[in-house]
């Protein structure tokens, strides 16, 4: 299986318009897809699968952000600033297909807010507001941190362990009001106790992943209208491991948007984590254990 990157100098340059949100929200989501399907493609060929065409992938330095001319660069141009999570295996530029200069990224432990975060966006709002065209919270399954915080939760006992350092204990009581509110909407769901501890863990560490993203963006969303009603919208996401998909909803075939707009207010944010778990309850009992079974110990 080929993979070709192509530069050709003398083919004509069509630069992307990026006009809105929406346009801004759409070429991260067609990156995503592009990102999958290649993913796919090599894990198909993994499988035994047919190696198939080559995939061309053509490459102009301007459409790449990258300098034409030897000592030159290109003005920042950013079309969305990303909060996501410093998970190594979630980097943001590769999960949405995109290059040099497309995106302004924050990343930081369980993509919570944090005032250099914020005032790293104020900055990328007032200098960039040209092609700023949106605000996205990207969170991740089997988040490390979101599982800390889970554990600090569950076994109150085991806290100083878990957030053994001032920092550490910052970041992770940050993402104690998504715990909270995945774990109220897992109980209402449920009705009773799991008897299974660790599929209740394991499945309390899936809702809050997207509860979290869902409480960053609408914490920013809140922020940032205090600074300028008229700015950026802000939209979130999770990015599964198993789907390679960035999506606001767990549900296989959901019809909710992939990156979904940050709630307004409380009840949203409550009616969001239970259709999450709404979601996630939903699914065959192998799906689930396959999808958030957790195997490690934080
Ligand atoms: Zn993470």
């Amino acid at each position: 299986m080929d993979v070709i990157y192509r530069y050709d100098p003398f083919a004509p340059v069509v630069a992307r318009q990026i006009p809105n949100a929406n346009a801004a929200i759409d070429a991260l989501i067609q990156g995503n897809d592009q990102f999958k399907r290649l993913v796919t493609r090599m894990q198909e060929r993994t499988m035994g699968g047919d190696a198939g065409d080559p995939i061309v992938i053509q490459k102009s330095p301007i459409t790449s952000g990258l300098p034409l001319i030897p000592g030159t660069m290109p003005n920042q141009a950013p079309f969305a600033a990303v909060l996501g999570c410093s998970d190594a295996r979630v980097p943001t530029e590769a999960i949405f297909d995109q290059s040099f200069n497309d995106l302004f990224v924050l990343r930081i432990a369980g993509n919570v807010l944090g005032s250099e975060c914020l005032g790293s966006l104020h900055y990328a709002l007032r200098q960039l507001k040209d092609s700023l065209k949106v605000v996205v919270v990207l969170g991740h399954a089997k988040c490390g941190a979101v599982t800390a915080a889970v554990d600090t939760h569950m076994s109150p006992d085991a806290y100083a362990n878990i957030a053994c350092t001032f920092p550490l204990r910052s970041l992770i009581d940050q993402i104690q009001i998504a715990v909270r509110g995945a774990t109220h909407a897992l109980e209402t769901y449920l009705g009773m106790p799991m008897a299974n501890k660790s599929m209740f863990r394991s499945i309390l560490v899936g809702v809050t992943s997207y509860v979290n993203a869902a409480v960053s963006a609408f914490e920013l969303q809140r922020e940032l209208d205090l600074y300028d009603k008229n700015g950026p919208k802000v939209v979130f996401g999770v990015y599964d491991f198993d789907s390679l998909r960035v999506q606001s909803s767990p549900a296989i075939d959901s019809e909710s948007p992939r990156l979904r707009s940050a709630p307004r207010n409380a009840q949203e944010l409550a009616d969001y984590a239970l259709e999450v778990v709404d979601a996630i309850m939903s699914m065959e009992d192998d799906e689930r254990e396959a999808g958030y079974m957790l195997t490690v110990h934080a």
